[in-house]
């Protein structure tokens, strides 16, 4: 069978190696040529001998997914589109800003979690991705990019906030996040790379065991009737048990607070009320927000709060001493806002469906 060097890390690889008969440092020389110089042809790797170089290409490839389409938006982002497979495509998104440049990755094709405003949980769920489409994005989108003049690498920092819920595709994920952290391949440093959940508290406490990086948490709302209805997945795990989760992340994590984001939507959960009520919910976890006003999508049900809206809201939290910025909505014009990204999903579970009734049922 044919591997795909792109699955692996540097565990994965020494253990490739090993079996077959090759030294522990060829996973080393590997990861640099693949991950830090671009490389996906052996025959270019000319410090492997030239006999191990031909017995790597009958037994392995690297394979990252094939970019179909690469669209450049007026204000700078980047959206990359990529097929993985059987009809389905998921999105990577570059976004670039004074002191750095982010690319924004999936990790599954669709998402089962269903969040009330999110046109990926829209689309239904398909799969998790492999590590070689995970990080394979981070792959392409450095070959497309390339480095700036002094010869450091355009994209600085890594968020885990694309396509699916990162959590809930943990093993593939982590050994993602390492080759991101490695530094015989992206090199990253564990602040600079972001993963971002909706809230799977069990995940959580093991990511900070295998791999502590940044974490986002999706909040939404400050009270478990309304959270139930926006993010689902909280009717398993309440706030209270997510609070308790952020709070014991802290021990482990590289930065010293959780950045919770905060769909702005109008009339839902934009009020002062709410506001004060988000105090009070994260008194005890060392935090900072970011509100994220509402991209709308065909056939949502929801409006973006209005400006002086989300300006009162952020106060409300500085005044409390709360670090609080407002997400620029950037790309819109090429639909690579957060929550826009849509791929394409072939829906295993049949949610597209209920969801088209559902949407009737709101529009009646
Ligand atoms: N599944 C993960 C990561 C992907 S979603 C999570 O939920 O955290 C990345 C962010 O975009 C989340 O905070 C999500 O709530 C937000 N988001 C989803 N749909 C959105 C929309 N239509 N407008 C604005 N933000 C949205
Ligand atoms: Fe999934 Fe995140 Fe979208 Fe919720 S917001 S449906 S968890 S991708």
């Amino acid at each position: 069978m044919i591997v795909n060097l792109l699955d692996f890390d540097a565990t994965g690889l020494t253990g490739f190696f090993a079996n077959l008969g090759e030294k522990p440092f060829r996973a080393k020389q590997l990861l640099r040529w693949v991950h830090r110089f671009g490389q996906n042809d052996f025959a270019a790797m000319t410090d492997i001998a030239k006999s191990l170089r031909e017995k790597l290409s009958s037994v392995a490839t690297i394979t990252p997914p094939m970019i179909i389409s690469d669209k450049l938006s007026d204000d700078g982002t980047r959206k990359f589109l990529f097929d993985v497979g059987g009809g389905n495509a998921v999105e990577s998104v570059f976004i670039p800003e004074d002191d750095r440049g982010t690319l924004c990755v999936s990790t599954q094709a669709g998402c089962a979690l269903d969040c009330a405003f999110c046109s990926t949980g829209k689309q239904g769920f398909n799969r998790n991705l492999a590590v070689a489409e995970i990080i394979g994005q981070l792959w392409q989108a450095n070959r497309a990019l390339g480095v700036d003049p002094k010869g450091e690498r355009i994209i600085s920092n890594v968020v885990l906030m694309g396509m699916g819920e990162t959590l809930a595709n943990f093993d593939n994920t982590v050994i993602a996040l390492r080759l991101m952290l490695d530094d015989n391949a992206y090199g990253l440093s564990r602040r600079r790379v972001t993963v971002s959940t909706s809230g799977l508290v069990p995940m959580m406490d093991r990511l900070a065991d295998e791999c502590p990086v940044a974490l986002a948490v999706s909040l939404h709302a400050p009270n478990d009737a309304l959270r139930d209805d926006l993010v689902p997945i909280n009717r398993k795990y309440p706030l209270r048990e997510l609070m308790a989760a952020c709070h014991r992340y802290q021990k482990k994590a590289p930065r010293d607070f959780v950045t919770f984001e905060y769909v702005m939507l109008d009339g839902v959960n934009d009020s002062e009320a709410h506001a004060r009520d988000l105090l009070a919910l994260t008194r005890d976890v060392p935090c900072k927000f970011n509100l994220i006003p509402f991209n709308p999508f065909p056939g949502s049900p929801y409006r973006r709060s209005p400006a002086p809206r989300i300006r009162r809201f952020a106060e409300v939290l500085m005044a409390a001493g709360i670090v609080t910025t407002t997400r620029k909505t950037r790309g819109d014009d090429i639909d690579a806002a957060c929550g826009q990204l849509a791929g394409q999903v072939l829906d295993k579970t049949r949610r597209t469906i209920r969801n088209v009734a559902k949407i009737h049922e709101v529009r009646s």
